[in-house]
């Protein structure tokens, strides 16, 4: 459970690349000229937000959201918090969330809750991963980069307790316990 268990390599730099750039024409071809909001989870999805939003040359604003679920080490304290909101309002707007993964699916169930009441036109997510195997929350997932196994994953934004994010590849830690 440490931040010194090694890192193994589930993800190539290469593979993600290839997948946002994927992800990037098809969000293109369903937003150009809609002028949408893109809202970033942080911390986790800062990395592939970053390198999504240079792939779409069209006009979008980007804003940013932190909510809190998993607190230190592995699980989901089940108990959600914006530890930060939006700072612009979203009424009336085209809105996609972009996030690094879905797990239970309870910390994007209630950001998408969160969203909803103020009212965009549409509201839609984007998500890299997709522990599908763990789902507790139903959630329609617009634009998804991969299904991902029922392991911890560090890397391309994503810790273990602030550790990692810094990995250029989608890694799982190799004594991966729960
Ligand atoms: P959920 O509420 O869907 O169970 O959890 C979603 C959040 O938990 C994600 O936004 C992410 O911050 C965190 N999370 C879930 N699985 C992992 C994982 O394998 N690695 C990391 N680093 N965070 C995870
Ligand atoms: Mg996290």
């Amino acid at each position: 459970m440490s931040s010194q268990s090694k890192p193994r390599v589930l993800l190539t730099r290469a593979e993600i690349e290839a997948k946002v750039d994927e992800l990037a024409a098809a969000i293109r071809r369903d937003y150009l000229g809609r002028h949408p909001i893109l809202i970033c989870v942080l911390k986790g999805a800062f990395v592939f937000a970053a390198d999504l939003v240079r792939r779409l040359n069209f006009p979008l604003e980007v804003e940013f959201v932190q909510l809190s679920s998993y607190g230190e080490g592995r699980e989901s304290s089940g108990k959600i918090k914006v530890e930060q909101s939006l700072r612009s309002p979203i009424k009336g707007r085209d809105v996609l969330v972009i996030e690094d993964i879905v797990d239970t699916g309870t910390t994007i169930s209630f950001l998408l809750g969160y969203l909803r009441k103020r009212k965009p036109v549409s509201l839609k997510l984007c998500a890299l991963t997709d522990k599908l195997s763990r789902r507790q929350v139903p959630v329609t997932i617009d634009y998804l980069g991969f299904t991902v196994p029922d392991k911890f994953l560090v890397g391309y934004g994503l810790d273990l307790d602030e550790n990692f994010r810094y990995l250029p590849d989608i890694c799982v830690l190799e004594d991966n316990v729960r």
